[in-house]
């Protein structure tokens, strides 16, 4: 009995600077094929950030015209900026049978959970504690100081969601965490729907 493609969905969240693109572009070859999903913000662009690579960036007005016209699968305000994900290339690509990655908030995750939760794996990805947190991102110096305070504060908030996760990578080294999100990868391409389960159980009990 030969099985339909199939999509599945792996959400990535956790503190600005943790770690996570550094990551996926670790695994990356490692994964097979995916789609990353870009995902659309109204925060101005930091130094070496590109249009349609890290983010598609947007007016705060054109944002609004996103949300009225049903365009996003989830969207939240984070760190005062709006961020979303748009539904259309995550449909595409599910009905290809791609893995999606979205690098979203605790929040998103929510949302996605709650529409998709069926084809949904997700993994918290930490730096070791809040003191290497305030070292990554001071050395990073992308941002201004202000900026940097708010995402502690932010991330502070959203370290207490792991529970809500399937997994947690601990971001010590990144080789060894990018080999843990290999393994959550692979596990997330085999996740099978309930109403995958329900037609292979139809047709498990037809074929004697
Ligand atoms: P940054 O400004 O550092 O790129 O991202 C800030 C936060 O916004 C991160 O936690 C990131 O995961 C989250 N984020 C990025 N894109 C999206 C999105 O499309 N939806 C949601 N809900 N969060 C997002």
């Amino acid at each position: 009995m030969k099985q339909k493609k199939r999509g599945a969905i792996l959400v990535l969240s956790g503190p600005s600077g943790a770690g996570k693109s550094t990551i996926i572009n670790a695994a990356g070859k490692e994964i097979g094929e995916y789609y990353f999903s870009i995902s659309t913000t109204t925060r101005a662009p930091r130094a070496g950030e590109v249009h349609g690579k890290d983010y598609f960036f947007v007016s705060k007005e054109s944002f609004e015209e996103d949300i009225k016209a049903g365009n996003f699968l989830e969207y939240a305000q984070v760190h005062g900026n709006y961020y979303g994900t748009s539904l259309k290339p995550v449909k595409e690509a599910l009905k290809e049978g791609k893995l999606v990655i979205f690098d979203i908030d605790v929040q998103g995750h929510r949302l996605v959970r709650a529409k998709m939760g069926d084809i949904t794996t997700s993994a918290f990805i930490t730096p070791p504690t809040l003191k290497e947190l305030k070292i990554r991102l001071n050395d990073r110096s992308t941002d201004e100081d202000a900026v940097i305070a708010k995402r502690i504060e932010n991330a502070k908030e959203e370290i207490c969601a792991i529970g809500e996760y399937d997994f947690m990578i601990v971001n010590h080294l990144i080789e060894e965490a990018a080999k843990e999100f290999v393994t959550i990868a692979k596990a997330a391409r085999l996740k099978r729907s309930k109403e995958e389960a329900a037609r292979f159980i139809q047709n498990w009990l037809n074929e004697e």
